[in-house]
C-alpha cells in the first residue's frame, strides 16, 4: 500500500438529517464504525452505531501544551480538529504479543490479531498522510509486518476536510492538508446544511451505492472550496521547505538544542501522539514455570534512555542528544530514508507537550538564527 495519487472529487450531497443512511450503509457493508465522541475531555474514536452519538457543536482550542474543547452554537459534527489519537494505534498496536513459544515439545507460533472490518469516520488529511508513511514503513516490499497488515487491510477510511485549523496546525506548509486528497475510501466535506460526499476507492464506492446522494448546487461546491482555503489561511505556524530542513545536519552544535533540552522532560508524549513515529521495543516474557514464553512488542520512543542502549552503553545519554535525534531524524533523515519528511503538520507534538515545546519554532531558531558553526 503505497501513497496513493490525488483523488478527483465527484461529490453528491447528503442532508445532515440523512447522515444515518451513510452509517447504515457502512454497517450493512460489514464494518463496525469508529466515530468521534467526547471522552475524558478530548475528541476520541469510539465504536458508534447511531449518528446521534457523534459529538455535536463542539470545537477545540489547541496551543503549545494546551488542549480544551469548547461548545459552539452550531449543528456541525466535525468542527473540531483532531484529538490526541490518530490512526496509528489501529494498525500499529501500542502493545501486542507477536509470537508464543512452548518448551516441550519445542514450538513457535505467530499470534496474529483477530480484527473486525472497521470503518473510521472523520479522518483528517494529516492523519491520512501519516498512515501512508506508516504503510511505507510496515508494508515495504519483501518485509511486510503481518500484524500491521492484518489490521490495515480491514480499515475503511472516511476522510473529512478541515473547515478550520487549530493554532498548532501547520499541514498546509508540509503539503498534507487541510483538505483530504489521498488515502481515503470515502471523502466528505461538512457544510452548514449537510455534507458533500464522494468515493475514493472501489470499497468506498460500494458503500455509497447504498446511500441516496443528490446533485450538489454550485454554491455548495464553492463553499467546500472556500472552507479549505480559509482553513489553510488560518494556519499560524509553518515548517521550512524540505531542502532547507536538510541544513539541520549543519546545525548539530547550535546552542538552542541545550535550551530545548533544559525545558524537555524526556516524557515521550510527543512520540506517543505523533501519527508517524514507529519505533518499538520487544521483550521476551518467560512464564513462571519456565515452560513457555511470549515475544511482546510495545511502542518505544527515542526519548527513552533504553532506546539508544547498545550492549549496556547509552549512545544518546542525555535529553539534548535525544531531542536532537528526534528532530533531525524526523525532518532531515527521513527524507533520505523515506523520500519525504516524517511530519505531516498535525501539531499534536506541540499541543500535547506538557511544557509546550514547539517543533516549528525550535526548528526555525536552529535553522535560521546564529551562524552555522554556533
Ligand atoms: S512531528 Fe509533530 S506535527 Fe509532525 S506529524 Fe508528528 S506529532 Fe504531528
Ligand atoms: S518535547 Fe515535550 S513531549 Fe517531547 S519528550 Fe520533551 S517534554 Fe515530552
Amino acid at each position: 500500500m503505497q501513497q496513493s495519487a490525488k483523488i478527483e472529487r465527484q461529490p453528491g450531497f447528503l442532508p445532515r438529517s440523512d447522515l444515518q443512511q451513510l452509517l447504515d450503509g457502512i454497517v450493512q457493508s460489514g464494518y463496525q464504525v469508529l466515530g468521534p465522541v467526547v471522552q475524558d475531555g478530548a475528541i476520541q474514536l469510539k465504536a458508534i452505531s447511531d449518528a446521534t452519538e457523534l459529538v455535536k457543536g463542539v470545537s477545540n482550542v489547541q496551543e503549545p501544551g494546551h488542549y480544551r474543547l469548547q461548545q459552539t452554537a452550531g449543528e456541525r459534527l466535525f468542527d473540531w480538529n483532531h484529538g490526541p489519537q490518530g490512526l496509528k494505534p489501529l494498525c500499529f498496536a501500542p502493545h501486542e504479543v507477536l509470537w508464543v513459544e512452548q518448551k516441550d515439545p519445542l514450538s513457535f507460533a505467530a499470534r496474529l490479531p483477530e480484527v473486525k472490518p472497521t470503518a473510521v469516520l472523520g479522518v483528517r488529511a494529516c492523519d491520512l498522510s501519516a498512515l501512508a508513511i506508516q504503510d511505507r514503513h510496515f508494508l515495504h516490499a519483501g518485509g511486510a509486518d503481518p500484524h500491521y497488515r492484518q489490521r490495515r487491510e480491514q480499515l475503511l477510511l472516511i476522510g473529512i476536510d478541515c473547515a478550520h485549523s487549530a493554532a498548532s496546525c501547520f499541514c498546509a506548509s508540509t503539503g498534507d492538508g487541510p483538505s483530504v486528497n489521498q488515502g481515503y475510501d470515502i471523502g466528505m466535506s461538512e457544510l452548514d446544511e449537510g455534507f458533500l460526499v464522494w468515493s475514493g476507492s472501489d470499497k468506498g464506492k460500494a458503500v455509497l451505492e447504498r446511500v441516496a446522494l443528490t446533485t450538489p448546487q454550485t454554491e455548495q461546491l464553492e463553499q467546500m472550496n472556500s472552507q479549505s482555503e480559509q482553513a489553510a489561511g488560518e494556519q499560524q505556524r509553518k515548517l521550512s521547505k524540505p531542502e532547507e530542513l536538510m541544513r539541520l545536519y549543519q546545525r548539530l552544535e547550535h546552542a538552542h538544542w541545550q535550551q530545548v533540552a533544559d525545558r524537555c522532560l524526556g516524557c515521550g508524549n510527543c512520540t506517543a501522539v505523533c501519527p508517524t513515529c514507529f519505533c518499538y521495543d520487544t521483550q521476551h516474557e518467560v512464564s513462571l514455570d519456565g515452560q513457555s514464553a511470549q515475544n511482546v512488542r510495545q511502542w518505544d520512543s527515542c526519548f527513552s534512555a533504553s532506546h539508544s542502549s547498545m550492549g549496556g552503553f547509552k549512545v544518546r545519554g542525555d535529553i539534548l542528544s535525544r531531542y536532537r535525534q528526534w528532530l533531525t531524524h524526523k525532518l532531515a533523515g527521513w527524507q533520505e530514508q523515506q523520500g519525504r519528511i516524517g511530519c505531516t503538520g498535525c501539531g499534536r507534538c506541540i499541543t500535547w507537550c506538557p511544557v509546550g515545546i514547539d517543533l516549528t519554532k525550535e526548528t526555525d531558531t536552529i535553522l535560521w538564527e546564529g551562524s552555522l558553526d554556533e
